[in-house]
């Protein structure tokens, strides 16, 4: 897939926006929705997601999105860290299949780090158990409340 086509409306990221797909959600508001990875690369690897625009990438995004969408990034992020206490966190997102993006709808992906903890390659991790996720949202969940 380019970097540039047309934004498919039934993406699998877009069904979770019309709640056509289970998600295990930690936040929700009018311009972004927060959910757990179903493939997570380590524990408590979160997605956010532009909720209205058809942005298939970051380059796609409108501008005077960007602001309200990137504040909702870091809200998220700091709830995953007050909830998990990682070392670090991996803030990412991908631009196109060649930059490694798989589903095209934006999506920034928040990644806690532990020290000497592994984790897992982009997209080689297998599917979770929606009960083990949920696990983790609702400690992100109360963080955010
Ligand atoms: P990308 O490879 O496009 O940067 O990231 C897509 C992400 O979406 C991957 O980390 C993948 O594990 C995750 N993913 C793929 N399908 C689903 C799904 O149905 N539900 C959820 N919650 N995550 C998904």
């Amino acid at each position: 897939m380019s970097l540039h086509g047309t934004y498919d409306d039934d993406n699998i990221f877009a069904k979770i926006i019309r709640g056509e797909i289970p998600a295990v959600k930690v936040y929700e508001d009018d311009v972004a929705i927060a959910f757990m990875d179903l493939f997570p690369q380590g524990e408590g690897h979160t997605l956010v997601i532009p909720k209205i625009p058809k942005a298939r990438n970051f380059l796609e995004l409108p501008g005077d999105y960007i602001g309200s969408f990137m504040q909702r990034v870091q809200t998220v992020a700091k709830a995953v860290e007050a909830a998990l206490k990682p070392d670090g966190i991996v803030i990412t997102q991908f631009n196109g299949a060649p930059a490694g993006q798989t589903v095209y709808h934006l999506h920034f992906h928040i990644i806690p780090r532990w020290e000497g903890k592994q984790l897992a390659g982009h997209g080689q991790s297998g599917q979770a158990d929606p009960d083990d996720l949920e696990k983790v949202a609702v400690r992100i969940r109360e963080a955010l409340s």
